[in-house]
């Protein structure tokens, strides 16, 4: 599709009816409004079309179809390579529509599409009800769930697309359309795990689970030296824990706090993050094993809001910075795997960036693979370069050196990353690899029937197979 200029009647037809507001580069809040979590990318849509409800979202497809502009869906704004905003063409920002509505006694939350995850947390912890989130507040729940969700209860309660019930979708076409396990029962296959190809999500709702809301939650801290010794007695601890036990082991560093012990402060250390749910004092016993093996020097796992757990990495994750993030499945925490983490962890020089091993396992693996079109990993962990800096004079640098890292663990890695953890990088390949060949054919089926031309293009790209090529 070719990106064309605007046509100025065709944008006051749009406007005439749109709840939203409409920013062209002259508006004041072009420049915010543009932007997204990663400060490498610099993009100037031709129009960014802020909607508030589906009418809105309906208009701006529209216009974008009649004038042939190219078409960026944005929720929370976080895709890494930028898929929230194109060059020329026009942004779908759906970060106005914020309803968000629980059903304590259901248990379940219908939320629109520009909700966060530090919104959605604060409305179902008020009733101790949650769905598995992504680990950084700021994170919008639309993306993160189309493209899986991970974060710290899915041992617990599997990932977020896992405790979706239904989805509105406006389609390529401009309908409205409901995915459930009863209503369009293939899209709603596609959309747990196939990203935003198929449509745009206007609202979800999900299947809450009791959480909280005072979890085991926080981290402990170990001198970097020591990163050998914590991550085996995280591995022994991690053999057989329960799936409550939802920790990641990190290599990250401390920050120049006064909770910090002095020697420690600014320093490159070993630490281990997250929460574990279910009664205290039970959770307690459930790490018990890794404090008496290595006891940390620093250490505040301890009763807190699961709603502050959901913001434990906010601060080395600000938006607008430099960011490359790389993450693969680990069939194992091999010794190898761990010899490399942490010699290249080493060599890390922004006290922004981090390396998390976060084990697998539970429910992830309960839900049967056909369910849905998130393939269930072949492994027992996964690593997560999170690489931030302050500079953009090192952006070279630093993403070399993410690359760098990935390369060294590819012996240690198995296919199969979900789409929200890829990066740029040959995305055919990476996306065929996330889902294998059957899944793959059956999204590209999927993709034939509900955009035929791609008009869903700016993303992890299914097909379509007619276009392909
Ligand atoms: C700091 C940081 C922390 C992260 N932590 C986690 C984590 O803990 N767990 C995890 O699983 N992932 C995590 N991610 C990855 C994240 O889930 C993906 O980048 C996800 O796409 C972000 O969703 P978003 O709505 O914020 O992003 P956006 O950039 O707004 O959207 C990304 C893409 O998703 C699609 N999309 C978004 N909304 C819709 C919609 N309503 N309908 C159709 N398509 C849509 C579009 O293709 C869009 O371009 C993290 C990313 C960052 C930068």
């Amino acid at each position: 599709m070719a990106v064309s200029a605007l046509d100025a009647a065709a944008v006051e037809g749009l406007a005439a009816n749109f709840g939203g507001e409409l920013i062209a580069p002259e508006h004041e809040r072009y420049d915010s409004a543009r932007s997204i979590f990663n400060g490498m990318i610099d993009r100037r849509p031709a129009l960014i079309a802020q909607c508030t409800g589906v009418a809105d979202v309906i208009g701006a497809l529209r216009l974008a179809r009649s004038q042939g502009l190219d078409v960026a869906v944005r929720a929370g704004g976080h895709s890494l390579p930028g898929h929230s905003v194109c060059e020329g063409g026009l942004v779908i920002d759906l970060r106005p529509m914020k309803g968000i509505r629980v059903d304590p006694a259901a248990r379940t939350a219908t939320v629109q599409a520009g909700v966060t995850w530090g919104e959605l947390d604060r409305e179902t912890q008020q009733f101790g009800l949650a769905v598995t989130g992504g680990r950084v507040s700021t994170t919008g729940v639309a993306g993160l769930t189309l493209g899986s969700g991970s974060g710290w209860l899915e041992r617990k309660y599997g990932l977020t697309a896992d405790s979706l019930l239904s989805a509105d979708v406006v389609t390529a076409g401009g309908e409205l359309v409901r995915a459930s396990e009863r209503e369009n029962p293939e899209l709603f296959w596609g959309l747990r795990g196939g990203g935003g190809n198929f449509g745009i999500v206007t609202s979800f709702e999900f299947r809450l689970h009791e959480v909280g809301p005072i979890v085991l939650g926080g981290l402990m801290v170990w001198e970097r030296s020591r990163a050998r010794e914590v991550l085996r007695a995280f591995r022994e601890l991690m053999r057989d824990a329960p799936e409550e036990v939802g920790i990641a082991a990190g290599l990250v560093t401390a920050p120049p706090e006064p909770f910090v012990p002095e020697h420690l402060r600014g320093q490159p250390v070993t630490a281990v993050i997250g929460c574990v749910v279910g009664a205290l004092e039970e959770a307690a016993e459930m790490v018990r094993p890794l404090r008496e093996a290595v006891p940390p020097e620093l250490d505040m796992l301890g009763p807190m809001p699961y709603t502050a757990v959901q913001r434990l990495i906010d601060a080395a994750n600000p938006p607008g910075l430099p960011g490359y993030f790389k993450a693969e499945f680990m069939p194992e925490l091999s010794d190898e795997a761990i010899e490399v983490l942490v010699e290249r962890g080493e060599e890390v020089t922004s006290p922004l960036t981090a390396v998390l091993i976060e084990p697998l396992g539970g429910a992830i693996n309960r839900v049967p693979d056909a369910d849905s079109a998130l393939s269930r990993p072949r492994a027992a962990y996964a690593y997560h370069v999170l690489g931030i800096w302050p500079d953009p004079a090192e952006n070279e640098r630093q993403v070399a050196w993410v690359r760098g890292l990935a390369e060294a663990m590819k012996p240690h890695t198995v296919p199969g990353m979900y789409l929200n953890f890829l990066i740029d990088e040959d995305p055919t390949a990476r996306v065929r690899a996330t889902f294998g060949e059957a899944k793959y054919a059956r999204l590209e089926a999927l993709k034939n029937e509900w955009d035929p031309d791609n008009v869903f293009r700016l993303n992890y790209n299914i097909g379509p197979s007619a276009a392909a090529g």
